[in-house]
Order: structure tokens, then sequence, then C-alpha cells
């Protein structure tokens, strides 16, 4: 017999999220929270002043059709059943997912391969991997005891700062599920990854700021209270290290400290990016952003070869022969 759906999820599932109007708004992301805090000048380069480069890439494509994938065995496994779940072909659903959102990069990339068969057929096997590790641990990982699935890429529009009403944050919630017993939501946030999370990344408080904000916002967007919604990464792993003491597991489940200091610090390391970018009516500051240069902030910078537009790579380059 089908569970009976709680009231809060009819609520939850009720809510409008306000659209975007691109012609007038300004959208505002964790992603660009992240360019900025690594480099301004990187984040002023690509969202304020025009200089925006597309950059396809294998991982991209693979983390699109991986999340598709997941999100799709999730939701038969919540609305239908486990037995339901495993019999879905999800190595077709990953092939398919694959093959388009590569042709969607190359088209965009000017018709210019930015990979080739041997990688692709690699990435998919380690897709495989990692489904086939899902379908067999799914108990451990994915209770339905008293768990129901709210959605998966649930919208989350709005202001973060209240007096600069045409700045919105947009983001998607990749998994939201809802625990009866406890009245709880939790949210999950699927990571594709080549080995996992080590301690840099853990630590990494603007990395985790992005679960953070998603909670504050989740609670403000669907009025809910915010000490019961809970937030994890749910890291998988391409690669497995052979030959280690204790068995890897395909899956690293992390759980970052989202309480009240946590929330604090993170909405003051966005109110500090609104406000220093933008002005009160939601148009840009134009004055010259901070460069920030180091090796790991330019090697992956897509303006490290154009000096006009930033001349700081070289001095990297001198200064750390390994670059
Ligand atoms: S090359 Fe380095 S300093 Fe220059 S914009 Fe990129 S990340 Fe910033």
């Amino acid at each position: 017999m089908a569970k009976k759906t709680p009231q809060i999820l009819k609520e939850i599932k009720k809510v409008s999220v306000p659209e975007i109007n691109y012609a007038f708004n300004k959208n505002i992301s964790y992603s660009q929270l992240s360019i900025y805090s690594s480099c301004p000048h990187r984040w002023g380069l690509r969202y304020r002043d025009g200089y925006k480069v597309f950059e396809p890439s294998i991982h991209a494509v693979f983390g699109t059709a991986l999340h598709t994938t997941l999100q799709e065995y999730l939701t038969v496994l919540y609305e239908k059943s486990k037995a339901a779940a495993n019999r879905l072909d999800s190595e077709n659903t990953l092939k398919n997912s694959m093959r388009d959102e590569y042709q969607n990069f190359y088209d965009k990339n000017k018709k210019i391969h930015f990979s080739n068969a041997a990688e692709l057929a690699e990435f998919y096997e380690d897709g495989i991997n990692i489904i086939n590790y899902i379908r067999k641990k799914s108990g451990a990982y994915f209770s339905k005891r008293g768990w129901y699935l709210v959605g998966c890429e649930m919208p989350l529009v709005l202001k973060p700062i209240k007096n600069i009403s045409n700045v919105l944050f947009g983001g998607f919630l990749d998994v939201v599920f809802y625990h009866e017993p406890t009245n709880t939501i939790k949210i999950l946030d699927i990571k594709t990854s080549t080995r996992g999370w080590g301690d840099k990344d853990k630590k990494d408080d603007v990395k985790t700021s992005q679960l953070v904000l998603y909670k504050k916002f989740f609670a403000e967007q669907y009025n809910f209270p915010i000490d019961n919604i809970e937030v994890e990464y749910f890291i998988t792993r391409r690669k497995l290290y052979e030959g280690g003491e204790f068995p890897q597991k395909r899956i690293q489940e992390f759980k970052p400290s989202s309480g009240k200091v946590k929330i604090n610090k993170s909405t003051q390391l966005l109110e500090t990016f609104i406000n220093n970018t933008f002005n009160s009516d939601g148009t840009f500051k134009m004055h010259e952003l901070e460069k920030n240069p180091s090796a790991s902030n330019c090697r992956f910078c897509q303006y490290k070869n154009n000096p006009n537009l930033c001349n700081k790579n070289e001095e990297v380059k001198n200064k750390f022969s390994f670059y």
C-alpha cells in the first residue's frame, strides 16, 4: 500500500519559486561566490566585464550525466520500489546523458572536440562502477523507513540582501528528503570526484558554505524550521586507491558543520561579495578588483594566458618551478 504523503510535504511542493528576469535581475550563484573568493579579478572579468569564456570539460559532462542517472534512480526508489529502481537501465541513461551533454558542449565549443573516445569510455566505465555500487548498497545509504523524497533539482531563488532588490541568489538542490518521525529535511548535494575529498576540501570554508547557504535559503524559501534541516555531501569516487589498509568505498558522505556560527560566517561571506560588487540599485560597482595570484588559483584560470586581461600568471610561473 502506498504511504500517505505528510501534509508538510504537500505544503513544500506547493511553494512557487519566483522566476529570475534576466533582463532586469542580476543572478548570483554559489559558483560565483566561489570564484570571487578565490580571485575577485577573475570574477570581474567573467561576470561583470563580459569576458565569459566557454570551457567544456569531460568532468562537467560526466558530472551532469551522473546526476541525471542517480536522480532518476532515487526517484524510482522512493516513488516505486528498490526492485523497480534496480531494474532501470541506468547504464543506458548514463550513456545517453553523456552523449547529449557532450554534443551540447561540442556545439557551444564551435564544434571543436575537447575529449576523445578513450577518455569518454573510461569515464563511462567509472560511472557504471559507481552505479553498481549504489545498487548493491542502496539500503545502507537510502533508508525508506519514515523517509520521503521531496524532490530533485529543487529551485532556490531569493534576495540575499533585502535592500539590494535586483540581486537574486539562484541555485538548485540536487536531492531533498523528508523524515517524518523527526520532522527533518535532509539536503543532499551529489559531487563527482576522482578520489574523494581530503581534509583540505572538508576544512575549506568557501567550499562547504554552499550547503550551509542552501540550508539557510531552503528554510526561508520553503518556510521550514532551520534547526530541523540537515545537509550532506554525497561524494562519488571515480577511482579507488588500490592496496590500502582498508578497502575504499565508492561513496564518501560528509556532513559539514552547519550550526549558527557557520551559517553566520557563510552569510557574511556572501554579503561581503555582494556589497563589494553591487550598488544598492543592483548595478555593478566598476572599481578595480583585487587580483589574487597563486598556483592553485591561476592554474585553472581561463585568463591565465591573456596578459591583456591579467598579467599575474607570469609571476606565478616564475615563482613556482613545478607550475
Ligand atoms: S590569472 Fe590568476 S590572478 Fe589573474 S585573474 Fe586568473 S586567477 Fe586571478
